[in-house]
């Protein structure tokens, strides 16, 4: 078992390098040379003066729709891995607010004025749902920030590069097993294919790139050649042209370049934007995700998972470094709700004082060998406990046999694993 990562920050609060060294920093603590300041990621502030010398980190996002990866690389090492799992009940509760609020006006009550003719929206708005993604992405890497020195941010914005791709149909890119440009290659063709199998239309099973008039009987490795077959029908078509295998229309399909190759979306705009604001537009760097798959695969020789592609983005081209074992596990809270009051006649009041048994709702606790957060308390009663990587209900517990391990921080929750 490898010693787990501490970090540290100097005597102004800025961050140092990180450190496996226990001994010592129990040492400073129990001396009062240190104190804690983040139980997870388990963080201590130095109470003396000392020489800053860092090395600059560099940080890799693996940006997605429910779980983004971050990692953070120094000198060929590993130093923070993260999955974030950003919400996803966001346009649920906006629906719900909504009719909160039209009861409300239905109600006797004060008169409100109306409000929808004096907003607007900004340039660069989102919705709401995809704001509270993007803005929870960029405070996920600005936390590893508060952790460690960061110099470099690198955010994966796209499957692969359209600059690099202004015409792949001419350009006779080489498809070779392997090597960054059969990545390039492989990614076009699936977007241009949209990841189905040209034969069959079958869906999310492993494709393989397909050679439409076959090598054996001198086809080309050209992208106007290539199309995807899953594993059956590539076996089926054997030495046959698409045409002989039944399906004329496919050469036609392959002559045509795809338009308008994967653009970078709004919600990854919205990212590298606050990013750039942040850190500076020079430390912000984009990649692209046949690097990222290259790197992972043919250099750090990685299976696929969120933080893995972190790690990957976070290196250089044919950087190696090995992933640590621990992955924090980030999940991003809701600050409150809105109903307030409910029974037949909105005659109960619903809002529960901010500690039930002296917890308070998302702190993670153990109970019966298992690690989760609180959702649900009861004065009297068991309380309900969900997993924090999938929010799925794990128990129904007594508070009396809870132990606490960490407490939710800045709207969100956060958990090591493995514990
Ligand atoms: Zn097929």
């Amino acid at each position: 078992m490898e010693s787990s990562i501490i970090y540290v920050l100097s005597i102004s609060g800025q961050p140092l390098m990180p450190t496996t060294r226990h001994n010592k920093v129990w040492y400073w603590l129990r001396r009062g040379l240190a104190r804690v300041v983040r139980r997870e990621p388990f963080t201590i502030q130095l109470c003396f003066e000392t020489s800053i010398h860092t090395q600059p980190v560099s940080v890799g996002v693996d940006t997605g729709s429910k779980t983004v990866g971050v990692a953070a690389t120094t000198n060929g090492e590993v130093v923070y891995q993260a999955e974030v799992h950003l919400r996803t009940d966001i346009s649920e509760k906006m629906t719900q607010r909504r009719i909160y609020r039209r009861n409300r006006r239905a109600r006797k009550t004060r008169y409100r004025a109306a409000r929808f003719a004096n907003r607007r929206r900004q340039a660069g708005w989102l919705a709401p749902s995809l704001r509270s993604k993007a803005e929870a992405t960029v405070k996920a890497v600005r936390l590893v920030a508060s952790l460690l020195p960061v110099g470099k941010v690198n955010v994966e914005v796209g499957s692969f590069d359209t600059q690099k791709l202004q015409n792949p149909e001419i350009t006779n890119l080489q498809y070779q097993q392997g090597e960054l440009q059969g990545y390039l290659l492989r990614e076009y063709v699936l977007e241009k294919w949209q990841r189905t199998c040209a034969y069959c239309g079958v869906r999310g099973v492993p494709l393989e790139l397909e050679h439409i008039v076959p090598k054996s009987r001198w086809g080309s490795n050209r992208v106007s050649n290539l199309t995807l077959a899953c594993r059956p029908c590539n076996e089926r078509k054997g030495q046959k042209t698409a045409a002989e295998f039944g399906f004329p229309q496919i050469q036609a399909q392959a002559r045509v370049p795809l338009k308008d190759a994967a653009h970078v979306s709004a919600i990854k705009t919205s990212v590298l934007q606050q990013l750039r604001s942040f850190f500076g537009a020079t430390q912000v760097s984009v990649t692209y995700g046949y690097e990222t798959k290259y790197k992972r695969i043919q250099v750090l020789g990685l299976p696929k998972s969120h933080t893995n592609d972190a790690v990957a983005i976070a290196c250089e081209i044919g950087e190696r470094v090995t992933p640590r074992e621990e992955v924090y596990q980030i999940r991003c809270l809701p600050r409150g709700q809105y109903q307030r009051f409910n029974g037949h006649h909105s005659e109960h009041k619903c809002w529960a004082p901010r500690k039930v048994r002296g917890f308070k709702l998302s702190e993670v606790v153990k109970a019966k060998g298992m690690v989760g957060y609180i959702r649900g308390r009861r004065e009297k009663g068991a309380f309900l406990i969900k997993e924090v990587s999938s929010g799925k209900k794990l128990i129904q517990v007594v508070p009396s046999k809870l132990e606490r391990v960490a407490r939710p921080t800045q709207g969100w929750m956060i958990m090591r694993k493995p514990t």
